[in-house]
C-alpha cells in the first residue's frame, strides 16, 4: 500500500519534491490493533504546521516520517473487540491507503445515520472546534454580532450557523463570488468577499452596531479590518491564523502588535488562544448530540468537496489551503 512519507520541509507552498511516496505489504495486527483501508482522508490547515520543523503544540512531521490526518476506514483485520471486520470507523491513518492502529483510539460510525464523511468535518475534529471555541470562548449572546472567515470552511460554517442557533447575527467572510452564495445558503445574515476592493467598508455596513464576537480563522488583512469594529468587551476566541501558514504573506505590518495591545485595553477585548483538544473532555459528548441533531434538522448545513485518488491529495491539500476548494476537503482513497 502507499504513502506520503514527509521527503523536505517545504518552502512555502508544498510541493511534489517534499514527499516521497512509498509502498509497503499491508501489516497484520498485533494484540489489541486493526489494520484499516483508508476510504476518506481529511485535509486540514494545521498539516501544514507539522511540515515545519518548528516549536508547536504538537510535534512536526520527522523527515521519512508519515504525514498525518484524520481518516474514515473500513477495519479489515482485527485483534481487538472492540472493532469488527467490516466496522467504518473514524481513525487517524495518515495520508495512506492503510494503516494499522489501536483499536480502542477508533471510533466507529454508522453510516446509516449520517453519510460517513461528516466524521471528518461538521460532525468531527473542525466542527467540535467552532462549537467549543465559539460556545466556551466566544460565548454569543441574543442579538449579538458573530463574525468569521474562512467561513465555508468546516470550522466558519459551524461556527456562523451555530451563532444563528443561539439568536446572534452572523457575518461571514470568503474567498469569491460562488463562497459568497454559499455562506447566505447556510443563512448567513451577511456574507463578505475579503478579495473584494473595500472590506473595512463592507464590514461597517454589514455591522452597523459592530462586532461582539470575532471567531479568528485567518489573521492578516481581514483581521486588520475587524479589529476597529469591535465592541467593548468582544470576544476573540483564536482558532487559526490560516492566511500565513505558508510563511509567505506579509502580515506584520510594524506597530501592529501595540495597536492590538492598545485596543484590547480601550475596549476590554479578551482575545484568547485555544487547540480545540482541551475542551474534548468537557464538550465532546455534548457536541456530537447537539451537533448530530442540528444536522439531521437541517438546522446545521455543511458543504464537502469530495477529491477522488491518493494521486492527487497534495494538489487537495494545497488548494483547501489557498481557498480553490469549496468546503471541507476531503480526499476518496479507496472505494
Ligand atoms: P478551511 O477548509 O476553511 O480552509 C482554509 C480556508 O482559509 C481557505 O479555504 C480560504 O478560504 C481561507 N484562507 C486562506 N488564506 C486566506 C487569506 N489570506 N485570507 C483569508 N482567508 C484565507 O479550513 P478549516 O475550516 O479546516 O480551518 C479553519 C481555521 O481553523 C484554520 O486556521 C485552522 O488552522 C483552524 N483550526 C484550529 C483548530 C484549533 O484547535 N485551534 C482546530 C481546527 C482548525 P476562502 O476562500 O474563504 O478565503
Amino acid at each position: 500500500y502507499r504513502s506520503y512519507r514527509l521527503a523536505a520541509r517545504p518552502q512555502g507552498a508544498p510541493t511534489a519534491d517534499d514527499f516521497d511516496i512509498v509502498s509497503k505489504p499491508i501489516p497484520t495486527p498485533r494484540e489489541g490493533q486493526a489494520v484499516l483501508r483508508t476510504l476518506y482522508l481529511s485535509l486540514d490547515p494545521y498539516m501544514r504546521g507539522r511540515m515545519d520543523d518548528a516549536k508547536s503544540y504538537a510535534p512536526p512531521v520527522e523527515i521519512g516520517g508519515l504525514m498525518v490526518g484524520a481518516t474514515v476506514s473500513e477495519v479489515v483485520a482485527t485483534e481487538s473487540d472492540a472493532v469488527a471486520v467490516g466496522d467504518v470507523v473514524l481513525g487517524y491513518g495518515g495520508w495512506a491507503e492503510y494503516s494499522v492502529e489501536d483499536a480502542a483510539g477508533l471510533r466507529v460510525l454508522n453510516p446509516d445515520e449520517v453519510p460517513m464523511t461528516t466524521a471528518l468535518g461538521v460532525l468531527g475534529m473542525p466542527g467540535f472546534t467552532a462549537y467549543a471555541g465559539l460556545l466556551a470562548i466566544g460565548k454569543p449572546q441574543e442579538g449579538e454580532t458573530v463574525a468569521v472567515a474562512a467561513a465555508t470552511g468546516p470550522v466558519g460554517s459551524a461556527v456562523g450557523q451555530i451563532a444563528k442557533i443561539k439568536g446572534a447575527k452572523a457575518i461571514g467572510i470568503a474567498g469569491g463570488e460562488k463562497k459568497v452564495a454559499l455562506l447566505k445558503e447556510f443563512g448567513f445574515d451577511e456574507a463578505l468577499d475579503h478579495r473584494g476592493d473595500d472590506l473595512r467598508g463592507a464590514l461597517k455596513a454589514a455591522a452597523p452596531d459592530g462586532i461582539d464576537v470575532y471567531f479568528e480563522n485567518v489573521g492578516g488583512p481581514v483581521w486588520q479590518a475587524v479589529l476597529p469594529r469591535l465592541n467593548l468587551y468582544g470576544r476573540v476566541p483564536v482558532c487559526g491564523m490560516v492566511a500565513n501558514y505558508n510563511g509567505t504573506a506579509e502580515f506584520a505590518p510594524a506597530g501592529s502588535m501595540e495597536k492590538v495591545m492598545r485596543m484590547s485595553l480601550t475596549k476590554s477585548l479578551t482575545i484568547r488562544g485555544f487547540i480545540q483538544s482541551e475542551f474534548v473532555e468537557a464538550m465532546h459528548d455534548d457536541f456530537l448530540r447537539d451537533m448530530t441533531a442540528w444536522v439531521k434538522s437541517g438546522d446545521v448545513k455543511y458543504q464537502e468537496e469530495v477529491v477522488d485518488g491518493f494521486d492527487n491529495v497534495l494538489d487537495a491539500f494545497n488548494a483547501m489551503l489557498e481557498g480553490t476548494n469549496f468546503g471541507k476537503t476531503v480526499v476518496k482513497i479507496g472505494e
